[in-house]
Parts: structure tokens; C-alpha cells; sequence
């Protein structure tokens, strides 16, 4: 699911995509000039690697997203947001890969560990 960057208007356009048991809902809204603003939510059960004992374990996503998405290279600045740039085309399918794999790329311990990290 893809949708052109010249087709996001001041209407939001609503989005629904999933891979891998996560599900990326949300809508996309034009801003100014190349920037539209994406506000999602990434939901679902995800399997993950602990980074102690290498084990994989199942978690829970709930996690809101919120990205400028500029149409060519980003030239400005902005606190707020996390910007993603596209060429043209805004691809959700895309878009969810890249968020599971920030996801997968972060630290991340099993309940076992975490528990022996309090103890
Ligand atoms: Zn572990």
C-alpha cells in the first residue's frame, strides 16, 4: 500500500498496513510545501531477541509514531519530530518494515533477565 506524495492533502488520509503480526494504523496529513505529518499506532505481538541470554521472546507493541514525512531531502530542522524522506511515493509497507527493525535494533532483555537485573 503506497500512496503519492502529491495525493496527501489537508483531508487525512487514513492507512492500514501489517506485517509480521504488527499492525501500523494511522493517518497522513499535508503540512506545507514537501511535509506531511504521519500519526500512527504500531500494535501487535512481536518476537524479539534478549540481548543477555539470546533468547527469543514475545512481546506486546503498543507504541504511537509520529513522523514529518518530507517528499526529497529533509533541508530543515525539527525537535518534535522524526522525519523520514520519501521519493514521491509515501510506501506503508516500507514504512512498517523500517519501525519493526528501529524496534529490533533497540536493547532489549527477556522477563528472565529482567528479573535477575532486580534481584
Ligand atoms: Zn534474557
Amino acid at each position: 500500500m503506497n500512496i503519492p506524495f502529491r495525493r496527501i492533502t489537508q483531508t487525512p488520509t487514513e492507512f492500514n498496513t501489517s506485517a509480521e503480526g504488527v499492525t501500523l494504523k494511522g493517518e497522513v496529513v499535508f503540512k506545507e510545501r514537501n511535509l506531511a505529518l504521519l500519526q500512527a499506532q504500531l500494535s501487535g505481538e512481536i518476537t524479539l531477541t534478549c540481548d543477555i541470554c539470546a533468547e527469543d521472546f514475545a512481546t506486546m507493541l503498543n507504541e504511537k509514531i509520529e513522523l514529518l514525512v518530507s517528499d526529497g531531502v529533509y533541508k530543515g530542522f525539527n525537535e518534535t519530530y522524526d522525519v523520514i524522506e520519501i521519493e514521491e511515493k509515501l510506501d506503508f509497507d516500507e514504512l512498517i518494515h523500517s519501525e519493526i527493525e528501529l524496534i529490533r535494533n533497540d536493547y532489549h532483555s527477556c522477563d528472565n533477565c529482567k528479573n535477575q537485573e532486580r534481584n
